[in-house]
Order: structure tokens, then sequence, then C-alpha cells
């Protein structure tokens, strides 16, 4: 008899969670894969294009600017799916991250810009077409040159933040936006768990190391909090965070919230 994989045997113990709705990412009618109910948000994957819930929130909020800037966007049709940007969009996006479900849909656009990390690649290196190894601290890109900039449960693992959020305002033209993702206490101030004011790191805390696809496990050097926006504001973004509803369990996503920064001077 084969053997049924670890996220098989998952799927199916916790059947129950499944989700029938349609991905924003894809398209497709589908149903939404449980693999963990406590973690939602990092599953529910929607079996055509590999999304997770976390990047189907990330894809709503794109959708919702796009559409609530329609006629400045250029753009005609409704668009309810990431995929039928592929051939609608004018408008550029720069995504630190590859080989995810937006890049199975946008690679290859001359409008979709994405970017990995590796410490042994000189910063600007072009891996593969239009593909960069990048530092969120020091972006190689031209200022201005971008409508969105994506960034995942990031920019907790960047020493140096407030540089990164820096050079992420300088490469987003005026009226563009940072969609990310962090992990963020709102009612609290930012914990940071990592002294970087010299040049080597002095833990506060015990060291917290998020699961990362291409680097395996990386340093969080601090939790988020309300002081975030502070920060956002004086470098010149007006921000606002979308949480997740009820209604959002259709578009298969779960418990979470992602944060939308305009450039607005
Ligand atoms: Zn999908």
């Amino acid at each position: 008899m084969k053997k049924v994989s670890q996220a098989a045997k998952s799927a199916i113990k916790n059947l129950e969670y499944h989700q029938l709705g349609t991905c924003n990412i894809c398209g497709n009618v589908t149903v939404f894969v449980c693999i963990d109910a406590k973690t939602a948000r990092n599953n529910m994957y929607c079996p055509f294009c590999l999304s997770s819930s976390r990047k189907r929130h990330v894809a709503k909020v794109i959708l919702n600017q796009i559409q609530n800037h329609q006629p400045k966007n250029k753009i005609s049709t409704q668009i309810t799916a990431i995929a039928q940007l592929r051939e609608a969009n004018k408008l550029i996006f720069y995504n630190a991250d590859v080989d995810d479900a937006f890049f199975k849909y946008l690679y290859g656009s001359k409008f979709y810009f994405c970017s990995t990390f590796e410490p042994n690649i000189e910063p600007g290196t072009e891996t593969r077409k239009q593909v960069y190894c990048q530092s969120l601290e020091n972006l190689t890109f031209a200022d201005a040159s971008f409508d969105f900039v994506v960034t995942e449960d990031v920019l907790e693992h960047v020493r140096n933040h407030e540089q990164a959020f820096r050079e992420l305002h300088r490469v987003l033209k005026i009226g563009g936006y940072h969609i990310f993702t962090i992990p963020c206490n709102f009612d609290q101030p930012t914990i940071v768990r990592v002294d970087t004011s010299g040049t080597e790191d002095i833990h506060l805390l015990p060291p917290e190391y998020h699961g990362d696809r291409i680097r395996g496990q990386i340093l969080a050097y601090r939790t988020f909090g309300i002081d975030l926006f502070e920060l956002l504001d004086k470098l010149g973004f007006a921000t606002q965070v979308d949480f997740s509803s009820y209604i959002d369990q259709k578009s298969g996503i779960f418990d979470s919230y992602v944060f939308c920064s305009q450039k607005i001077r």
C-alpha cells in the first residue's frame, strides 16, 4: 500500500475545518484544506494555487486598493483574483517573496518584480529574470519605482526595521502601497527582543526563531506594537489595518490582519 504523506494525514484529521469558497488568487471555486486549525492563518491551502490564508488576505487588501482607485489605475474589468492582473494590470509590483502563489500567476509579466535574500549573493544581483537578491535595509531599486510593495512576515526579522520601512517608502511612488504582515500587539508598545544599537546583537529576551522556507530558522528581533503607527506616519505613510471577518472565510481567510500603508508624502 502507498504511504500517505504527513500533509494528507493532517488534512484528513482536520476534515471538519475545511472550507468551501472562492480563491482570490487563482480565481477557482475550491475547498480550502485545513492542516492545523490552531494556525489556520498559515494554512487553509487552496489546492489549485497552494496559497495560504495569509497570502489570500494580502491578495484581498491589494484587490481592494485596486478597486478603490479603478479609474486612476486604468483597469476597466472587475478584478476579483490576482491571476486576472496578469492581463489587465499596468501597476508595477515588487514582492519580497518568490515561488509563491502570486509568482505562479504574475511571474513573467513585465510589471512584476520580486526578490529573495541570500547572504552570499551581492544585493541587486538578478538571479532570474526580474528576480533580485535584495536586503530590505538597502534596496537597489530606484526611487518611486513601484505602485505596490508586498512583504509578508519579514520585517520582524530585519535588524534595522526603521531603515527597511524608509527604503520601502523610497521605492514606492506617491500614492503607492506597502501591503505587509507582521506580528503586532495593538494594545502595547513594541517588544524589543534584541538590542541592535551596537554592531553585535544583544539578546534582551530568550531568542525567538520563526520558520523560513528559504533560510530555515530566522531570528525575530521584535514583536511590533502600537508605536509602529507613529513611525510609519513620520516616514510619510498613512496606515490602515484590515482584520479578517466572518465574510472573509468565503475567500479562505481566517484569523489574520494585514497592514496597508499608503505613501502620502
Ligand atoms: Zn487558489
